[in-house]
């Protein structure tokens, strides 16, 4: 699957979206190293710190159903808008896929990529006891 056909699924999930507060729709499309592809939206609630991104949901259903091998995720806003995944999501990411790939649209509309890696200098990480 290509960066473009993930960022479609990506949109698809977007129009989803449950954001009445922020009026920000975010989707995202999380592709499982067996090919599947977990959608996700960010979810919103009146104690706004219970709102979940788009990039968790889909990381947060992929778990829940034994799924835990990542290889690429994509994450769009509304068009205008650049939407790389926030700090709390990079973080979420890296504990199961560190070096997983990221497409998310700049505000121009073109859709970039990095590696996990480049996205988030210091993660915290307990399993790996890494010096970084
Ligand atoms: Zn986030």
């Amino acid at each position: 699957m290509t960066g473009r056909e993930l960022m479609r699924e990506a949109e698809r999930a977007r129009r989803r979206a449950y954001a009445p507060y922020s009026t920000f729709p975010v989707g995202a499309a999380l592709l499982l190293r067996n090919g599947r592809v977990i959608p996700g939206c960010n979810v919103e609630n009146a104690s706004y710190g219970l709102s979940v991104c788009a990039e968790r949901n889909a990381v947060w259903k992929a778990v829940s159903e034994g799924e835990l091998e990542f290889a690429a995720i994509a994450v769009t806003a509304r068009e205008g808008h650049g939407a790389p995944p926030c700090g709390s999501c990079r973080q979420v990411l890296h504990e199961f896929a560190p070096r997983i790939l990221v497409y998310w649209r700049n505000a121009r509309g073109r859709i970039v990529k990095g590696r996990l890696t480049a996205l988030l200098a210091k993660p915290c990480d307990l399993k790996r006891r890494t010096t970084r």
